[in-house]
């Protein structure tokens, strides 16, 4: 069963201006058309810069508690439909029903998270220098932001966005990405039944350059939050520097964990397997190094190896450990790089290759892959795979792990196992990654600290989520009064 879904723009679901349309279909059965939309072009940016522009004045002087309310009715109506969220979440995208489950979960309580925020929106009183004077600061809106998101999280990243830049009295235009983009137009529909003003938030789909291109480059405007590729993401910045606009891009990963001698191994090899082959490696934040020491790296590598063929991977809407990729030329590419670790000469342990039989041929399904024997300036270890690919590297010691994590181009999330303090405190200290773990996965975030990466992960300007979300979307004004 399919369903067609239009742009939202200036509080009305419309065609593009073309008329034309693309399809997305179910990852797990290829031939299943999931949905279809609007193939949009400069012309409908345009409009939905119009509406967005229009809007900007009322809601900036919509007070926060109001504009926190609406936020939290949005999250209400999301919470309603939370299984018709899901369902299409993993019909789009792939991932199990759990992971599905858990990332609408995560949408509805950033919603209320930040509903509740809107209210804080504010500045800072300071003492001033002379008597008969104040001296404070205040938080403006930047007016009217572009958000870009990627298909991986297709729910959480653009609520994650769109979320603050309301609470601090933006109107934005959200452009989602054309592999799974039917779970936005229902956050649209939760936040226009919550009372959301015409024109406030708007949406159009459509491919990066024709969507994407267009709204990053108009003048009108005001600031640009991304998540995607390095690749995108860096061309990105550099159209928004032209116009000196505000921007953040949150960009790939090559996230290590660090297991040393004192870990327990058993519990080590599930930490890495989960941030491995969870949402089939299709996280930025997957773990995709182990760096183990040498006295416990054959006992490792046999430990998750083991792990990865146990897992069950299947339809991700029969919940099995895990989906299918999302799309054929994910597939592709996570093949080629299994290619290409075995031409680098590491020892393949487990899984490398498509699965195929039954159901598998209907879909993109790929088995979790382990690698050993991989050195750390090969392309397995250095380059982003964004598949279900481990590659265990060893250490000779700690110093030598610490060195090997951050000899890489990326920095978003580093881990390590220990039960040692000082090893993991100065993992933690000396890491180069935005977010830095003590036996823990490199997946799984709060949505009430910052996020981002160092490195080539991102622009290293702003951090979103938490405060820093609000941080992003607003300008400090310095106020000084003489009376
Ligand atoms: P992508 O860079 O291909 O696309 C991201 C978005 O940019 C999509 O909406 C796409 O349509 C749009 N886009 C493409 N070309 C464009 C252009 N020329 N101008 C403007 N927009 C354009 O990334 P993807 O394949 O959707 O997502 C996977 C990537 O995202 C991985 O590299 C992953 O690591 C990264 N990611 C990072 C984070 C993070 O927070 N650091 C989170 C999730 C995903």
């Amino acid at each position: 069963m399919s369903r067609t879904y239009g742009n939202f723009i200036d509080g009305e679901w419309t065609d593009s201006h073309s008329g034309e349309t693309f399809e997305v279909t179910n990852p797990a059965a290829a031939g299943e058309v999931v949905s279809v939309h609007p193939a949009s072009s400069k012309e409908d940016v345009e409009a939905a810069l119009d509406a967005a522009v229009a809007a900007q004045d009322e809601w900036a002087s919509t007070p926060g508690p109001s504009r926190g309310a609406i936020l939290r009715e949005a999250g209400n109506n999301l919470e309603a439909r939370k299984d018709e969220a899901t369902e299409v979440l993993v019909r789009e995208e792939g991932k199990t029903r759990s992971e599905a489950g858990g990332e609408v979960q995560r949408a509805i309580d950033i919603f209320h998270y930040y509903g509740a925020k809107a209210r804080d929106v504010g500045g800072t009183v300071k003492s001033a220098s002379a008597p008969g004077k104040d001296l404070y600061t205040k938080h403006e809106p930047l007016g009217t932001v572009a958000l870009i998101t990627p298909w991986n999280y297709p729910i959480a990243i653009p609520v994650w966005k769109l979320a603050p830049a309301l609470a601090t009295g933006n109107t934005a235009v959200l452009k989602p990405a054309s592999e799974a983009p039917g779970v936005v137009s229902i956050v649209l529909e939760c936040l226009d039944d919550a009372g959301l003003p015409a024109g406030v938030a708007n949406v159009i789909t459509g491919s990066g350059s024709e969507v994407g291109g267009p709204l990053i480059e108009s003048e009108r405007i005001d600031g640009v939050s991304f998540t995607g590729s390095t690749a995108v993401g860096t061309m990105v910045a550099e159209t928004a520097a032209v116009d000196l606009t505000r921007v953040q891009c949150e960009m790939g990963g090559k996230n290590p964990t660090v297991v040393m001698p004192s870990a327990d191994i058993e519990d080590a090899a599930e930490t890495v397997g989960v941030g491995a082959f969870g949402t089939t490696g299709q996280s930025c934040t997957a773990t995709s190094r182990a760096i183990v020491h040498e006295d416990v790296y054959d006992e490792f590598v046999a430990a998750v190896s083991d792990y990865a063929e146990s897992l069950v991977v299947g339809d991700g809407l029969d919940d099995p450990d895990m989906g299918p990729h999302v799309s054929e030329n994910e597939l592709s590419s996570t093949l080629e790089y299994i290619d290409i670790g075995s031409a680098e000469g590491a020892t393949l342990e487990a899984g490398g290759g498509r699965l195929s039989g039954d159901d598998y041929d209907d879909g993109y399904f790929v088995e979790p892959t382990v690698f050993s024997g991989v050195e750390n300036d090969a392309r397995i270890a250095q380059e982003e795979i964004f598949g279900p690919v481990l590659a265990v590297v060893e250490a000779e010691s700690f110093e030598d792990a610490l060195a090997l994590a951050n000899d890489v181009d990326y920095g978003l999330s580093a881990s390590i196992v220990t039960q040692d303090l000082s090893e993991g405190k100065r993992f933690v200290n000396e890491v180069e990654a935005g977010v830095a773990k003590i036996n823990e996965k490199t997946t799984g975030l709060e949505l009430h600290v910052p996020f981002g990466g160092y490195k080539d992960s991102s622009t290293n300007t702003y951090r979103e989520q938490g405060d820093a979300g609000l941080d992003f979307f607003s300008s400090v004004k310095t106020i000084y009064e003489n009376y």
